[in-house]
């Protein structure tokens, strides 16, 4: 399927110079929606996934599908202050900005193979504080799927001890 139809791209938005992907528009489409989280979903299950973790928010909109479809777990990583337990936490930089993610400390268990998914992929700050995450908590990062890859912005080369999985790339 040519999923990039589905893709809205916003000039300018949030910030000038970034020409922002929009998936809202694919998962307004329940056909593209549903076959893009069951190819993912098939990536995940060719790794052995024992569970799935994803960032908020749009890395529950594409894991959690993905984990129910699968019948395994799905792990949630949040801005600092939204988990209520006990956390651990790290910092990393965004294509425009900064900031802090959480997991709960008891949410992988050691030897855990864990997929992590996000809609996109660009510097790969994001993935890269979400895996050291799933790391420090004994699990093992055996594969990484997005929607989008934004090649030109070469998060890829930020994350090269992973197998990574996108959908759609954007030179
Ligand atoms: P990274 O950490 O620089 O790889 O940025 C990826 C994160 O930023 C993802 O969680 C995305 O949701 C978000 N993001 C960055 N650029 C875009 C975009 O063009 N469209 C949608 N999300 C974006």
């Amino acid at each position: 399927m040519d999923y990039k139809q589905y893709i809205t791209i916003v000039e300018d938005w949030p910030q000038e110079g970034i020409r922002f992907k929009d998936i809202t528009t694919l998962m307004q489409n329940g056909t593209a929606y549903k076959r893009a989280v069951e190819e993912l979903a098939v990536y995940a299950k060719e790794k052995q996934a024992d569970v799935i973790v994803g960032p908020e928010a749009r890395g529950f909109v594409v894991g959690c599908p993905i984990a129910t479809e699968l019948e395994i777990g799905f792990v949630p990583v949040r801005k600092k202050g939204k988990l209520p337990r006990e956390v651990i936490e790290a910092n990393y930089g965004l294509e425009y900005g900064k900031d802090c993610l959480t997991i709960h400390k008891d949410s992988i268990q050691p030897g855990q193979r864990v997929v992590i998914t996000d809609d996109l992929l660009a510097t790969g700050g994001t993935i890269e504080a979400t895996a050291k995450m799933v790391e420090q908590l004994g699990g093992k990062v055996v594969g990484i799927a997005f929607l989008i890859e934004l090649a030109y912005i070469g998060g890829r080369d930020k994350l090269k001890q992973y197998d990574l999985f996108s959908l759609m790339s954007y030179e």
